[in-house]
């Protein structure tokens, strides 16, 4: 009920920050003046923050609050950095998350961050061409060693004809070791080239 509350007053006042709520005069830009001076813009290709502070905060309420429309938002400050550097590509593929954990959380927070870039870039988003078919544990309390292995052989792809030129659209990336996993599902299934874009980098060792 308050998830619907909230998207209403979303709707008859779009500009809130996606960190506090607090109603922003900052349009087209997904955090008020406060949050985005907090805020560090990642300075290369494939990202648009790092993670922590503000960024965070806005992530947790989009993933584990229940928040799902936050997706459109977030998802359009991507489609923002993907348009600079992406260039043409045959599709936009979500970073899928286990069937088991969509279901736990009622939706895919990668494929509503995909829509507004496949949009963007005039591509389609393909929402069933990538399946995880292992359920992996939290990627964030392991090592960078135990996050290659965990995710290894998680994805699959459906095959792929006439080498389609890719972007991968995950939330957040710590060692790229799940983007890894996904691009190389991807190749494996005839993919041409694959290229990434997540919301947030985590910089490792910094605080949060
Ligand atoms: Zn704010």
């Amino acid at each position: 009920m308050q998830a619907i509350v909230s998207g209403l007053l979303d709707l008859i006042a779009p500009h809130r920050c996606a960190a506090c709520d607090r109603a922003s005069d900052m349009e087209g830009w997904v955090l008020c003046r406060p949050c985005d001076a907090l805020v560090e813009r990642h300075d290369s290709t494939g990202a648009v923050f790092e993670y922590g502070g503000p960024v965070a905060a806005a992530i947790r309420r989009f993933k584990y609050e229940g928040r799902s429309e936050l997706g459109r938002a977030l998802g359009a400050q991507m489609a923002e950095e993907a348009l600079v550097w992406a260039g043409r590509v045959d599709g936009v593929v979500p970073v899928p998350l286990h069937w088991r954990r969509r279901r736990a959380r009622g939706y895919d927070q990668a494929a509503l961050l995909a829509k507004p870039v496949a949009r963007a870039l005039e591509a389609p988003a393909w929402f069933r061409c990538l399946h995880r078919i292992r359920n992996t544990p939290s990627q964030v309390n392991l090592p960078h060693a135990a996050r290659l292995q965990n995710v290894q052989g998680a994805f699959q792809s459906r095959a792929l004809a006439g080498s389609p030129r890719l972007l991968l659209v995950d939330d957040v990336r710590t060692t790229g070791a799940t983007l890894a996993a996904a691009a190389d599902a991807l190749r494996a299934a005839g993919a041409g080239d694959v290229q990434a874009l997540v919301l947030a980098v985590r910089v490792l060792g910094r605080a949060t």
